[in-house]
């Protein structure tokens, strides 16, 4: 049962949201975690000087792309003076994930009338395995021809920011705080803010086009620290071994086997946390085990930690002349504690969407995005929806409808925070 009628009836309304996303999708730009250079692949500099150009034809002179390949360009308030206007920036990565191939991004454009998708290489899109599909019939799909991921992740949020960047600049009496437009590098691999001063911006408040279907805000991430244990043993010959040798592999064991079970990611879900050891190597004379420590309750963090030196306290006790050293480092925090310095960053996102009649959910991350790290800095952040589904696969795809909407919050928000004060 097949689903798609060759020629997509596309309102004009969203024909240059469309084409620029199908500009977009067809540039590689997958991060690459191996790599040491910033940003790690250069087809993210490709993409980013595609868009400083369509910025500065738009009459954005200042629109630039730093070394680390962020792209920004900014207009200042047309209602206060500038240093008196809030600053709202806008946010999207350019990147795209390493789990699927980028290269040669062939975009299939349809409209969906029910079933499932098959795409041109045979793999299907399931309205079983994707059940979000039943609420999408008539609308306007991007997939893939199955052998890439589409990039709609982040590109639908470039392409969402792009048309708002085009709607203030073509309709300059449109009421704007000063905006920001920021595109980042390498969010996938973790370095999404890590060259940019964040201070620096001088924003009033963020919001990222990153998440699912329509009318999700993400107001909430976990808080997370990062450990790494290290078990130093003594090696010897096993021939004459008896009471020299202290093995570390056994007492990396032992510590790991004093970990409560059920606090661990296969057995936790919704707003439980966990700790899970993900990384281990080594051998008798030395062992390296790293874990995560997840809560959305910072404190908690804590707690884990604290079970974390129990256990190396009893396992030393357990292995006379063992040495165990505990290292914790903090990685993100629940952008929820930022978010409440800052009410109006939420009030208005929930505002934005009735204003449109739609309904906003509020969803928990359990994990982290450029938001929580741009709010951890001191810039609130929440998390809007871009349409982007199934992403990090061959089933990616995105919907235009959606896109088409969170184009209409975005210039919501812009209204909403022209008549702000930083
Ligand atoms: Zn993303």
């Amino acid at each position: 049962m097949l689903i798609s009628t060759p020629e997509p009836m596309i309102s004009t309304y969203h024909t240059s949201l469309l084409q620029r996303f199908l500009q977009y999708v067809q540039v590689e730009t997958t991060a690459n975690a191996d790599s040491s250079t910033v940003p790690s692949t250069p087809g993210q500099l490709e993409l980013g000087r595609i868009l400083v150009s369509q910025l500065q034809a738009m009459g954005i002179e200042n629109a630039i792309q730093d070394p680390a390949g962020v792209v920004r360009a900014s207009l200042p308030s047309n209602q206060f003076p500038a240093a008196e206007a809030a600053t709202l920036v806008f946010n999207a990565h350019i990147d795209t994930a390493p789990d699927a191939s980028g290269r040669n991004v062939q975009p299939q454009v349809l409209t969906y009338q029910g079933g499932d998708i098959e795409l041109p290489n045979g793999l299907r899109i399931t309205e079983q395995k994707t059940p979000e599909l039943n609420k999408l019939i008539g609308q306007t799909l991007v997939t893939t021809n199955g052998e890439t991921l589409l990039g709609g992740d982040d590109k639908a949020g470039v392409s969402i920011i792009m048309e708002i960047a085009r709607h203030l600049t073509t309709n300059p009496d449109f009421p704007r705080p000063n905006v920001l437009f920021l595109f980042t590098c390498d969010e996938e691999i973790g370095r999404g803010v890590a060259s940019i001063d964040v201070p620096g911006l001088n924003g009033t408040v963020a919001y990222t086009f990153d998440g699912g279907g329509r009318g999700i805000v993400n107001q909430a991430t976990f808080s997370a620290n990062a450990a790494t244990i290290e078990f130093k043993g003594v090696n010897i010959h096993p021939a004459i071994a008896k009471d020299r040798m202290i093995n570390a592999i056994r007492a990396a064991a032992h510590f790991l086997s004093q970990l409560p079970a059920d606090w661990s990611p296969e057995c936790t879900e919704g707003d439980d946390g966990f700790l899970h050891p993900y990384d281990i190597s080594g051998g008798v004379a030395a062992v390296r085990l790293k874990l995560i420590l997840r809560d959305f309750q910072t404190e908690k963090l804590l707690a884990q930690e604290t079970c974390l030196r129990n256990a190396a306290s009893r396992t030393e006790e357990a292995f006379s002349g063992l040495k165990i050293n505990v290292d914790v480092q903090p990685q993100y925090r629940n952008m929820e504690d930022g978010l409440r310095r800052e009410p109006r960053a939420m009030q208005f996102a929930l505002r934005a969407h009735e204003l449109l009649n739609i309904t906003p959910k509020l969803e928990k991350i359990r994990g982290g995005t450029d938001g929580s790290q741009l709010t951890a800095h001191g810039l609130p952040t929440p998390n809007l929806s871009s349409g982007q589904h199934n992403i990090h696969s061959p089933l990616e795809f995105a919907c235009l409808e959606e896109m088409a909407d969170a184009y209409e919050i975005g210039l919501q928000l812009v209204r909403l925070w022209s008549q702000e004060s930083r």
